[in-house]
This record gives structure tokens, sequence and C-alpha cells, in this order.
């Protein structure tokens, strides 16, 4: 299926017409200088000089070329890159009147971008009237980001009222990289804690565990994080109040100066990587410096993400300095060798990414981390996500219903912990046989201790496991005083423990405190019926009348063992107004959801 993929910006556009499989380019279309002396140039050779005639107009001029020669191939979409998509868009979508209006609604957030990509939707859908069109947001991906990450610590009241959270940018290349690695590595993407490094004009990393963006360099807007072309990324916000007293600079004399001036440029007075490399060699002071900071920077990035995740299995560079620049890459990932990263100097030099080879690595063999360099295509990321789209509106509608049941507050155990705390050789009581094959309510319960408060008569699920897991709610960890993470059943690594005690005795969990990843559970009949994979990743809505609402990161899986139903606890079921009962750990089916769409997906 070919897919027009556009990317309006302020002052320049970039059109192609892509194969959504192969990603082979039918024709490509590069405009500049838009607002001034428009110039399109087009991939047949085709070069169109244009009047000063205003944005409009040039978008208008090149799109109609395009259309002209693009006639014989038949279109089954366009796709619209979109930068900002706030809290509205946690995936790409169908362009209605709606979205166009919700984009608009978002241009405060990204005054420089949002409204040229409009302008960009509106001209294509005139001109393109009977193909749907599809936005794509660069945001999208760090939807996932947890709280704790995406939240800035100033007063909450003023962060509602505007909007104000970290939204991290760079999200369609982060999603497709991390896809070409995994696959590269034979692994599933699911299974992978990953480090992204983008290097373009614009930079950033992000921590991508098991899937899921968890931390990114970029904030609210793309200024935050890494030393970057022209942006000054992270700089002490206190350097703002005290450039105005100093020097009157207004607040937008400031923005200019760290969006436009700083960053590279600022240092060495070229934003131009290369440019920097050169003149590093040839021994110039001010590209020196700018080298050792970028670097730094991004070796901080790269310990501190690590850090979040507990340790990474690979690192990818990307973009066109993390592609093209073995000195930069040797930078960042030398001396890494307390995260288990071995970097092979002679490969990092000696190999370079080509048309035929995408991914390389660099690594060491004997390395824990992989080192890659990805080459990015957020093109074909674009068109993939189009395809995924028509494909899907074709059968969401006509999917059954999903039995919901909540899960109260519950521990798993091993033999070991059972032992401890109930006697040796105790074996666990059924009170009552759960929907899920094989599993039961145990009559035995145990009481969970942590640094605030204790739960007593938490009940254990049988039957017995190869390592203990205590599954509560958000309420609970709050009363309990303990910050557990979002995890889904079994990973227990780099989680917190607490004390469990017993009637004959007491047992202190160094792991396995977590709050469970929502999911649902079904078989590879229900999975292709759904059209989604083992350990993909939905939305789900609840209609009821009282408070019905779409529940997104809904984890699936897949087992033949398994009996079609999503669980959830019991914070989310009140949240939804889910009648619980008092039937105890599991009411089965006390709702029915919908499956309305995947949310992420790297294929
Ligand atoms: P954008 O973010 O606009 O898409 P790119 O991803 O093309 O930009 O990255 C542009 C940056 O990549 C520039 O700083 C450029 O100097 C740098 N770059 C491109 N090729 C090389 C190379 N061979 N070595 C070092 N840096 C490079």
């Amino acid at each position: 299926m070919m897919i027009l993929v556009l990317n309006a910006g302020s002052s320049s556009l970039k059109a192609s017409v892509v194969d959504a499989q192969t990603g082979a380019v039918e024709l490509d279309m590069e405009g500049s200088r838009l607002l001034d002396a428009p110039q399109l140039t087009f991939s047949d050779g085709t070069e169109i000089h244009l009047q000063q005639t205003g944005h409009a107009e040039a978008l208008h001029a090149g799109l109609s070329s395009l259309k002209k020669l693009s006639r014989n191939v038949k279109l089954a979409g366009v796709g619209h890159r979109v930068v900002h998509g706030g809290d509205v868009f946690d995936c790409a979508t169908l362009i209605t009147d709606q979205v166009e209006k919700d984009i608009e609604a978002l241009a405060d957030l990204a005054p420089l971008h949002n409204p040229v990509n409009l302008e960009g939707i509106r001209i294509a859908r005139t001109l393109f009237p009977d193909i749907p069109h599809f936005a794509v947001f660069d945001t999208s991906f760090h939807h996932s980001l947890p709280r704790r990450a995406r939240t800035y610590a100033l007063p909450q009241t003023l962060m509602e009222e505007h909007g104000i959270r970290r939204y991290g940018f760079h999200g369609i290349s982060n999603q497709y990289v991390a896809g070409r690695a995994a696959t590269f590595l034979k692994q599933d993407y699911r299974s992978l804690r990953l480090i992204s490094c983008h290097l373009g004009n614009g930079c950033s990393v992000t921590a991508i565990e098991f899937g899921r963006s968890i931390e990114t360099s970029m904030g609210m807007t793309p200024l935050e994080g890494l030393v970057m072309g022209t942006r000054s990324g992270d700089i002490d916000p206190g350097i703002l109040a005290y450039l105005n007293r100093q020097t009157g600079m207004s607040a937008a004399d400031v923005d200019h100066l760290l969006n436009r001036e700083s960053g590279l440029k600022g240092l060495s007075g070229s934003n131009d990587m290369r440019d920097i490399l050169a003149r590093s060699t040839d021994g110039e002071e001010g590209a020196q410096l700018a080298l050792q900071i970028f670097s730094h920077r991004l070796r901080k990035y790269i310990g501190a993400y690590a850090a979040v995740m507990g340790g990474v299995d690979a690192i990818i560079f990307t973009g066109g300095i993390g592609e093209n620049s073995p000195i930069v890459r040797h930078r960042a990932a030398q001396r890494l060798d307390y995260l288990g990263a071995v970097i092979d100097e002679d490969r990092n030099q000696r190999l370079q990414l080509s048309t035929g080879e995408d991914v390389i690595a660099f690594n060491r063999p004997h390395s824990r981390v992989q080192l890659l360099a990805v080459r990015t295509n957020e093109q074909l990321a674009i068109a993939k996500e189009c395809i995924k789209l028509i494909d899907n509106e074709q059968d969401v509608n006509r999917l059954p219903a999903i039995p919901v049941a909540i899960s109260a507050r519950h521990c798993h155990l091993t033999r070991e912990t059972v032992d401890r705390l109930f006697g040796e050789g105790y074996e666990l009581t059924v009170k009552k046989w759960l929907s899920q094959p094989g599993q039961f309510a145990a009559n035995e319960s145990v009481t969970v201790v942590g640094p605030k408060n204790q739960l007593e008569r938490v009940r254990i699920l049988g039957p017995l496991r190869s390592v203990d897991q205590v599954e509560i709610s958000r309420t609970d960890e709050f009363f309990l005083g303990i910050d557990a993470p979002i995890r889904e059943s079994g990973k227990v690594d780099n989680t917190p423990g607490c004390r469990l005690i017993g009637p004959k005795g007491e047992v202190d969990l160094e792991n396995g405190l977590i709050c469970a990843w929502r999911h649902i559970h079904m078989t590879p009949a229900d999975a292709s019926h759904f059209g989604v994979q083992d350990r993909d990743v939905v939305e789900v809505a609840i209609r009821n009348d009282e408070r019905g609402l779409t529940f997104g990161n809904v984890l699936i899986r897949v087992s033949p063992d398994y009996l079609l139903e999503m669980h959830i606890d019991t914070d989310e079921g009140n949240a939804a107004e889910i009648s619980s009962g008092d039937t105890g750990v599991l009411d089965t089916s006390a709702a029915e959801g919908q499956l309305v769409r995947r949310a992420v997906s790297f294929a």
C-alpha cells in the first residue's frame, strides 16, 4: 500500500510517496525557504521556484505538483507528522474535523509546529479529499511516561491549569528504532530495556522499558535535555530570571536565545556536528569544548536512564550524528563497563550504515549490553502507522466483549516462603477455584508489613510459584508507605520488598511487591480474533451508566491455558464504578470491556 507522508514545517516541507511494506520511496519532494523564496525539489529532477507568496500558497503549490507527478500511483492514505499531541492523542489517529480542532487547540504547547502542521493537513485534505488522512504524533509514544517521570516539581494547580508536564518528543523515531533493534537482536521488544539516543539537529534520550517509554530527556517543549544544534538543553532555570535582571532580556528574547542561539552553535559558532568535529581535530578550542559538553551530557543521561531501569540491554544511537559519527558514539559509550557495555572500537570506526544495512552492532562479543547504530526512518514509521489504522478500522467494531474481573490485593508464594510462614511442608487449602484454570484462592492469608502500616489478611493465591510476588493497589502502597512499580506478573527484578507475617514465622522479601499491570488473559484463538499478539498493549473501554471509562496500557497475555478475561485492581474497578461485591480475591465478570484499538506496536 502506498502512503503519502507529509511533514510540514514553518519554512520547509517534506513529502514522500512511500510503500508502507517495503519502505521504497516512489517520489520525494523537499520544499525550502517557504517564507521568502520558496523552492521545491522533486526526486525525479523537477525543480520549481515560486514568487514570494506566503506559507499556505507555497504548501498548496508543492502538494498540487506532487499530486500531478504521482497521478499514476494509487494512494491508500496520507500520513501527517504532527509534533504535539498533548494529553489528547496517545496514538496515531484518523483525521476528522474534530481532530483538526483538537490539534488547533494544542497550538499553545507547540506554537512553532502545530499551526503549520495543521495548515499542511487542511490543504492536503482539500487536494486529496477521497482518501483517509491520519495524524501521527511525535509525543504519543511517551504517553506511557509514569507520573513520577512526567511531572515537574511545581505547584500542582499551576501545572494542571496550564497543561505543564513532560510530554517528550522524537517518539516516532524512538518507536521505529526500538523495533528495528529488537528485530536485529532477534528478541521481542517487550523483553528489552533500551536506551535510545536520537542525535540529530534536535537531540533526546529515551528509556524504553519492556516496550514502553518510561523516561525521556525532552520535556514540555523540545528544549530540555541534551545539548542540541541550536538549543541549550538543560540549564539552571534561575539563569532566565538572572538574565532578565542583568540584561533586561524579555521572555521572547530568552526563548530565542535558548532555542536558536545556544547549544553547539552558542558554544562553537556552528550547529553542524560535522563542522565541529573537523574544527576540533584542527585544535580549535570552542569546537573541542562543544564536543566535550555534548558527549558529557549524553553520558550523564545514559547512566541516569540505566539507573532508572535498573540496567539496560541495548543502547541505540540514531539521527544524523548517532548514525554517522563514530567519534560521538565512542565518547558516549566508552568506559561503560560498569553497566556491562563494552565498546568494540574497531567495529565502531569501521562499520557504516548503508541502505542494505540499517543496524550495526559495535560492542565486543562478551559485552552484556548491545551497542547499536540504527538508521531511523520516520517516513516509513508514519506510513506503517497509517496502514495499521486502515487495517484496524475494518474490524474494531465487530469484536466481542471481554469479561472484566477485579483482583483484590493478594500474593503468590514459593514453597520456601510458605514453609517459613506456615511450617515445613504446609499445604495451602482451596477456598475457591478461580476462573483461570488451575488457580485458586487459598483459605490462608498473610500480613504484609510496610514502613508506615500493615495490611492484614492478604489472601494467598495458589498454586505455589517459583518467585514470591505481592500484588497491591496504589491506595495500598500509600497506606503501607512503599513505592512499587507497575509490573507484569513475574517481573519482580528491581522491585521493593516487604515483610510477610504468617502464623509460624516471618519472611523479609528482598523484592516482589508490585502494582499489577492491568492485563487481559486470552487464548491464541482469542488473540487472532482480536488481531493482537502476546504482550501487545491495547485500550479497553468500559461502558457503564455510572462512570464508564477507557483504560489505556492494557497488556495482552496469551496462553492456551488462559480464559478470556481482563484483570484490573480494586482502585481501577472503583474508578470505573464496577461493583466488585464481596466475593473475595477475584470478582469474575463484574463488567464487560470493549477492545478499542491498539495503542503501541513496533511492527
Ligand atoms: P534532523 O534532526 O533535522 O533530522 P539529522 O538527523 O539529519 O537532522 O542530523 C543532523 C546532524 O547530524 C547535524 O549536526 C550533522 O552535522 C550531523 N551529521 C550528519 N552526518 C554526519 C557525520 N558523518 N558525522 C557527524 N555528524 C554528522
